[in-house]
């Protein structure tokens, strides 16, 4: 029963440690499951702190010739990475499928955007310029270079690997870093494509490292110290941990963490349009998405035509075989996510929330999976459980405000700070209001273009600190010296 999983050409190795392309790690073995259907699709040999060392060995063989190569040179292959990608990006579509149960129907998306960023970051790897300083007095002559760490720890998560994993290896190699890249166990496909194709393109043995496996290798890569710098995307717990870690080492360290992010819709607003882009909140990576907007906040005199909306848009949405030519949203990563979901949803409602469609497990062919339905909770009161933590499944709740101000107030009324989507077709009031969200990244009448290479991504408050994208993208990845030359 279920949804039966295609034969999908998985890639060949699971470490790539400098030149040499690796099967099995020396760690333990782990038995990776299609969400789809709850199959194994096989068993990998995960690395251990040995194979770390050994990567990290081979990065830091490479560096030296890696930051001495010309701008250009570096810039010319990653734009043959780029087009390497884009001329792969068949293969790689049901990998992503495969890995955490993404609709096929975003794969060539999501190659197509790993392709822009090699493109976008290798284009300012031959623009590295550094400034000069008018010096008080004139007595001096000073000026500012920016060199790479050395080598970087690149740590993802399971909902959008190569999504993440090329925002930060883009910036990271375009300023002259080698890296270590750690493939999540529990969806690793994807981003071992990715290692085989930064090999057809050409990189120089050891640039690029992949090591396969879970919160030990991690924590390996993060004590490591030939290990420069950490850049972390994934949550809340995990980086507290990692920062404890790199306490002792002071290593520094970038977070892309977690989000509640809030969706204001305001009485003036395109109410279709509103909809069409909140549900995509529930839906955008099945549900799974760090900066997808899943609080909504909407205009009292709008508020239940507004749900009503949501609920007749929801019912058009086919959740299903991430496969099908026609499903919109699969499964969540797994069963225990699933359960962890419907707890929250569950006591969501105990709190006040009224279910407007979903909060069941789905049956007959969607039971093998682990598919959730597209969950609204309207009169979500801000203090509940479900308002103010992070579900990370396809489930939305909606809240009444009565002002601008109590917009924004509810709006910032948690502990994170990674999106914020305004809804408004009152140019004044967008402005006003951006200009209040305590939000890395706030999106008027948006719902997820901005998550493109050319704009600083990143969060406030728990969601994080650093940016990765734009020229704030590439200063993560690269250090300061500053000279000052006496003039005699
Ligand atoms: P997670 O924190 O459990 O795991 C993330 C990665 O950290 C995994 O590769 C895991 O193996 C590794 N890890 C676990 N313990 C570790 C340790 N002690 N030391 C070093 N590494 C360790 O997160 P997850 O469940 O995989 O991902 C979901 C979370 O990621 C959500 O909170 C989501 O919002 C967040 N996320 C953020 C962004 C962003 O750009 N801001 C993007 C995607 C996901």
């Amino acid at each position: 029963m279920g949804f039966r999983m295609p034969e999908v050409i998985l890639p060949e190795f699971a470490h790539l440690i400098g030149d040499s392309a690796e099967i099995t790690g020396s760690g333990e073995t782990f038995a990776h499951v299609y969400p789809g259907n709850g199959e194994v699709t096989r068993e990998i040999r995960l690395a251990d702190e040995t194979d770390v060392d050994r990567a990290v060995a081979a990065a830091r063989a490479a560096q030296a010739s890696w930051r001495a190569m010309p701008g250009d040179k570096r810039r010319d292959l990653m734009f043959r990475l780029a087009a390497v990608i884009e001329q792969h990006a068949a293969q790689m579509s049901p990998l992503l499928s495969v890995e955490n149960g993404s609709i096929l129907l975003a794969g060539p998306h999501m190659s197509a955007d790993a392709a822009q960023k090699f493109r976008y970051f290798g284009g300012w790897a031959d623009k590295l310029e550094g400034r000069t300083v008018p010096t008080w007095g004139g007595s001096a002559h000073d000026y500012v270079g920016y060199e790479p760490y050395g080598t970087v720890g690149i740590i993802v998560p399971w909902n959008g690997p190569l999504f993440a994993a090329t925002m930060v290896m883009a910036p990271a190699l375009a300023a002259g870093n080698c890296v270590v890249l750690k493939a999540p166990e529990t969806a690793p496909w994807s981003i071992m494509k990715l290692v085989e194709l930064v090999r057809l393109a050409g990189f120089p043995p050891g640039v690029v490292n992949l090591v396969t496996g879970g919160p030990s290798v991690g924590a390996a890569m993060v004590e490591h110290p030939g290990i420069d710098k950490i850049e972390f995307i994934g949550s809340g717990a995990t980086a507290r941990k990692i920062l404890a870690s790199a306490a002792q080492s002071l290593k520094p360290v970038g977070l892309e963490l977690g989000g509640k992010s809030a969706v204001l819709v305001f009485a003036d607003a395109d109410l279709q349009a509103a909809a069409k882009r909140g549900l995509s909140g529930a839906i955008s990576a099945n549900g799974q998405g760090c900066v997808n907007g899943t609080r909504l906040l909407v205009a009292r005199e709008i508020y239940e035509p507004y749900v009503a909306m949501l609920k007749a848009m929801a019912a058009h949405i086919k959740v299903g075989d991430p496969f099908g030519m026609d499903t919109v949203m699969g499964p969540v990563i797994s069963e225990a996510a699933l359960n962890r979901i419907h707890g929250m949803v569950t006591r969501g409602i105990s709190e006040g929330g009224r279910v407007i469609c979903g909060a069941e497990r789905m049956g007959g062919d969607h039971a093998a999976g682990a598919f959730y339905p597209i969950t609204i909770l309207a009169d979500v009161t801000p203090e509940s459980e479900i308002a103010r933590n992070e579900v990370f499944g396809p489930v939305l709740i909606v809240t009444p405000f009565d002002s601008e101000e109590e917009a924004v107030l509810l709006a910032n009324d948690t502990d994170y700070g990674l999106g914020a989507y305004i809804h408004t077709t009152d140019l004044t009031r967008a402005h006003r209001v951006a200009g209040q969200m305590m939000a890395g990244q706030v999106q008027v009448n948006g719902s997820g273009e901005a998550m493109t290479p050319c704009v600083p991504f990143g969060g406030m408050k728990h969601s994080g600190h650093g940016r990765l994208g734009g020229i704030e993208g590439l200063r993560e990845f690269q250090q300061v010296r500053n000279v000052w030359i006496n003039l005699l």
